[in-house]
């Protein structure tokens, strides 16, 4: 849940627990406009009163089993540590005691290091993952290690070490070191080690809520976030080498005038046959469909 002018929350569902048990999808969204007097309370009192709205609202999926509740702000140990609630918090506590309730924190944005990767959250658009402290911690463990083993990047951040002591402004074409003087990022944008640039595509373009968008927008909502030397050439490849794009792009934008054909009457009289590709290359290492299809059936 999140707090602002009004109480607003969403309800996800985690899928793929065996893979990846962070992946999360997001269902439903709520919100509620709060009056004059509502927009006074507290932060923990507004974020409170998000859960006691969303429970409401989704009471049909969560009355009777076990769930949880992310929020910034731990409304709800604020609200069951209070002794004797009195009024509206009485109420509420006591309409929560009616769920089977976990709670899970979920720090927002002023918990979190002012770092490159708390800046940038690396974050696929669609993907929801709780992010603790160690997480972001590993998340940049991670992408420092990937850095330093990238040539690429290696030797920009060599580069950009030397400078650093000779005292100029710490920036090269855009690409600068944060505090810590391990992760690089140009213009505010990570950049993105040659091992990863796939995954990251994937990610941007594959993913169930991402939508497969065409190149232009793929390669704009990378942008927002990631970096890297032929980010345009890449992404073109990658788009239109994917398969379920290649399966969607309407047939017969071919110039060649249609020739009139004399009807067929049985099945297997006459088949048409075309190759699609090439794309995406498959687990086994595919990479043409022959497409067969019978004109009567
Ligand atoms: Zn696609």
């Amino acid at each position: 849940t999140t707090s602002t002018q009004s109480a607003d929350s969403a309800a996800t569902d985690e899928q793929d627990h065996s893979e990846s048990g962070d992946l999360e999808f997001v269902i439903a969204y709520t919100c509620k406009h709060l009056n004059d007097r509502e927009a006074k309370w507290s932060t923990t009192e507004k974020e409170a009163y998000a859960i006691i709205h969303s429970v409401d609202v989704f009471r049909t999926y969560l009355y009777g089993r076990k769930f949880t509740v992310f929020t910034d702000h731990q409304p709800l140990e604020w609200l069951m540590r209070k002794s004797e609630p009195a009024g509206r918090l009485a109420r509420w506590a006591s309409k929560l005691q009616e769920f089977d309730i976990v709670i899970g924190n979920r720090p927002g944005k002023s918990h979190q290091n002012a770092d490159t990767l708390s800046r940038i959250p690396i974050l696929p658009i669609a993907k929801v993952e709780s992010k603790t402290e160690p997480q972001i911690n590993n998340l940049e463990k991670e992408w420092t290690e990937l850095q330093h083993e990238d040539n690429y990047c290696r030797r920009i951040i060599e580069n950009l070490k030397k400078i650093k002591n000779g005292n100029k402004k710490g920036n090269i074409n855009g690409y600068k070191l944060n505090e810590k003087q391990e992760l690089i990022d140009r213009y505010g944008r990570i950049v993105v080690p040659i091992v990863k640039i796939r995954e990251i595509m994937e990610e941007n373009h594959d993913h169930i809520l991402a939508g497969h968008l065409g190149i232009t927008k793929s390669l704009a909502r990378l942008q927002r976030q990631y970096s890297w030397p032929n980010m345009r050439s890449d992404v073109m490849a990658y788009v239109n080498s994917c398969l379920k794009c290649a399966r969607r792009k309407a047939f017969g934008t071919s110039e060649a005038p249609l020739q009139p054909l004399p009807p067929v009457n049985r099945i297997w009289e006459r088949i048409a046959m075309d190759v699609v590709g090439r794309i995406q290359e498959s687990v086994k290492g595919y990479k043409y469909i022959l497409v067969l299809s019978d004109y009567v059936s």
